[in-house]
């Protein structure tokens, strides 16, 4: 193949140009409003009620401590945030802060127990939804429909 003798061309994209630090793409960025981060101004791409989960900058707003905190006007940094901490169940506080939507994640995620439907005992996973709860009791995907049926 035809290799290039000149060097530096692919080895330094990162500092001219500025891109998406969740996704890399290069267009249509703005700086996050929470952590001054390039992420693609995306948001209007979104259709209202369609859950879908391809906008990078509502997933950093939606789905990350960062964003949750900077919107609920916390004080302080996130990763220490106590009011973030209580907010959430720790599942879903480890997930916020770990998930493919921060540019930074969480350093040591509290340990947690894994939430189990109650009535058969399959873990739910809460941060793919799909779940039902009633009090303390979480029921996974397939009991919930079950119990619709009755
Ligand atoms: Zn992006
Ligand atoms: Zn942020
Ligand atoms: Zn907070
Ligand atoms: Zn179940």
């Amino acid at each position: 193949m035809n290799k290039k003798p000149k060097k530096r061309k692919k080895s330094l994209p990162q500092k001219d140009k500025p891109r998406c630090g969740l996704c890399g793409k290069t267009k249509n960025l703005v700086k996050t409003e929470c952590c001054d981060n390039w992420i693609c101004d995306d948001e209007q791409k979104y259709v209202l009620f369609s859950y879908a989960r391809n906008s990078c900058y509502r997933n950093h707003r939606r789905f990350t401590l960062c964003g949750y905190h900077h919107t609920e006007g916390h004080p302080g940094k996130w990763q220490d945030c106590q009011i973030c901490k209580e907010s959430f169940q720790t599942e879903m506080y480890v997930w916020s802060g770990t998930n493919e939507y921060n540019f930074e994640k969480l350093e040591s995620p509290p340990k947690y127990e894994p939430t189990k439907c109650s009535k058969c005992g399959n873990i739910i996973v809460l941060s793919e939804g799909g779940y039902s709860s009633l009090g303390k009791d979480y029921f996974c995907e397939i009991c919930t429909e079950i119990e619709l049926d009755d």
